[in-house]
């Protein structure tokens, strides 16, 4: 058994080698795996199904020819797709997953998360997601053309970006109670997520006990992966050739 995560692609048509290198690993690494998870910001920014990102047709192609395969494949939102639609992914063959899934590993249950919802401390962000996931919002951010769509979402990214920067580290990393609030809500001593772009392997999280979460890589000069199958799991990264 053979099971991979991946997050933080963030995906652009400005970045063909991101492209390039994630089209090699769903050839390779993923060719076979029995489930693929993709747990958000596999794409740079997604303003409805009816216009996905140009310029990443072989990876669409390549994701649906993984899933025909017979390789499980499953969306979880991020803070950049979170309009990835059931639409789309039944293209693909990929099954959405809500916010927190709970699965089963060899070593037991694990908790999937994007991660943006952790980071509480940055309370901004916090009040901007409640806006953007509520199905109000979106129905009527859809409603409007691409173009429209598109400016709207350059209007968002600019204002992140002047937020992101004014903002500590610490601010825009998870709060360690939150976390220890997750896994105790859903039973579970293990936690995978990305989001932070802060790949790491941290024990110890869960103040009544032990608990491990890992933290998936963001894909830049290198890829990273998680990789579990039964003699355990290990957290992959390799170059990304310019
Ligand atoms: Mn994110």
């Amino acid at each position: 058994m053979t099971l991979l995560f991946v997050a933080d692609l963030h995906l652009r048509p400005e970045r063909p080698d991101l492209s390039r290198a994630f089209l090699e690993f769903l050839q390779q690494e993923a060719r076979g795996c029995d489930a693929l998870y993709l747990l958000g910001d596999i794409f740079e920014a997604w303003i409805g199904d009816d216009a996905p990102m140009p310029g990443l047709d072989a990876i669409y192609d390549e994701l649906a020819a993984l899933s025909a395969r017979g390789t499980a494949l499953y969306f979880q939102h991020g803070n950049r797709d979170f309009l990835v639609g059931q639409a789309f992914l039944d293209t693909l063959g990929a099954s959405a997953l809500p916010d927190r899934q709970l699965i089963d590993l060899p070593g037991g249950q694990a908790l999937l998360m994007h991660g943006d919802q952790l980071c509480t401390d940055d309370t901004e962000y916090q009040a901007f997601r409640a806006q953007v996931r509520d199905p109000a919002w979106q129905q009527q951010f859809l409603s409007r053309t691409v173009d429209e769509r598109l400016a709207i979402a350059r209007q968002l990214r600019a204002a992140s970006k002047a937020r992101g920067a004014e903002k500590s580290d610490a601010i825009m990393d998870v709060n360690p109670q939150a976390v220890t609030a997750a896994l105790q809500q859903a039973g579970v001593s293990l936690l995978i997520h990305g989001h932070t772009h802060r790949p790491a392997i941290h024990d110890d999280q869960i103040s009544a006990g032990s608990g491990t979460r890992i933290v998936l890589g963001d894909w830049d000069r290198n890829g990273w992966y998680l990789q579990v199958d039964d003699d355990g799991y290990q957290l992959i990264d390799f170059p990304i050739e310019p």
